[in-house]
């Protein structure tokens, strides 16, 4: 199954410039203690209207860590990081890996520890006619599925995981990022599957009010240090609204993350309670969800 391990991203995983290091002293003086429920103008560090949304803890930013791919290094190496911190993140399984079936009693125990497995299809079809996609397998070529099989793979793919871990709510990562199957828009299609999805690469979300949540970017980082992993997060503490990072291999397989990149993130992330909530992206999309409501 090498194609399934060897899937990149569609574009280039944009790498996320580091904040000056002046910017990340303010940050860490000028945050104050969110104040008020809900929504209200504020003032971020720039001296910018910023919109001040009060996440749990009264945290300034909520951070979703995702693992794509189902992929050993995730089990072997992220999981126990994640765990030894108590941080609850997102592995969003290509579920014909052999990674999850070889090892399905210690995904499961991931989900009883709190974290979400997410859907990532059953075998990760991509647009094969895409640039540096010959890696895609011609019956796996997103161009020639169509978006009635693109709907019931994803809904099986939740039945599977359902299967796994006994929960009924979860969110969606799409394979490569690719949002046509057949040639037609195929995620408006299995929109209602999930809480919320992940679907194209990208950077901090700009603004809370304005997210879609059918349509979350998410940083895809690659061969980067614990410092600019760091930048990324530091960027939503400012903005006040959440970061998503996709990861795939840490410390081994493909896109990797070093070990010591990934543990220096999580380490900013535990020391700095007052900044972040780290949590899984059903959970951080739950609630999000539930403050919109009237
Ligand atoms: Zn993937």
């Amino acid at each position: 199954m090498e194609t399934l391990a060897a899937h990149k991203p569609a574009g280039r995983p944009k790498r996320q410039a580091a904040l000056p290091r002046s910017l990340s002293r303010s940050l860490s003086r000028s945050l104050l203690p969110p104040l008020l429920l809900g929504w209200a103008g504020m003032m971020s560090a720039h001296g910018e209207p910023a919109a001040a949304f009060q996440w749990p803890g009264g945290a300034r930013a909520a951070v979703s860590l995702s693992y794509d791919d189902a992929l050993d290094s995730q089990l072997d190496n992220a999981l126990p990081a994640l765990n030894a911190h108590g941080f609850r993140a997102s592995f969003y399984l290509t579920l014909a890996s052999p990674v999850v079936s070889q090892r399905l009693p210690e995904w499961r125990r991931a989900a009883a520890a709190g974290h979400e497995l997410g859907n990532h299809t059953l075998f990760h079809p991509c647009s094969r006619s895409a640039p540096g996609r010959d890696w895609v397998a011609p019956h796996r070529d997103l161009d020639k599925i169509s978006v009635a099989q693109m709907r019931e793979e994803v809904q099986l793919a939740n039945a599977y995981l359902q299967a796994i871990d006994g929960q009924s709510r979860r969110t969606y990562t799409a394979p490569c990022t690719d949002p046509l199957a057949g040639g037609q828009p195929y995620l408006p299609a299995v929109r209602g599957e999930f809480v919320a999805m992940k679907t194209r690469v990208g950077g901090v979300v700009p603004s809370l009010a304005a997210l879609d949540l059918g349509d979350v970017a998410t940083a895809g980082p690659a061969g980067v240090s614990g410092a600019e992993l760091i930048a990324i997060v530091r960027q939503a503490a400012d903005k006040g609204t959440l970061a998503s990072i996709t990861f795939h291999g840490i410390g081994g397989d493909h896109l990797s993350v070093s070990k010591q990149a990934h543990q220096a993130l999580l380490q900013h992330l535990a020391d700095h309670p007052e900044l972040y909530w780290v949590d899984s992206f059903v959970n951080i999309a739950s609630y999000l969800q539930a403050r919109r409501k009237p």
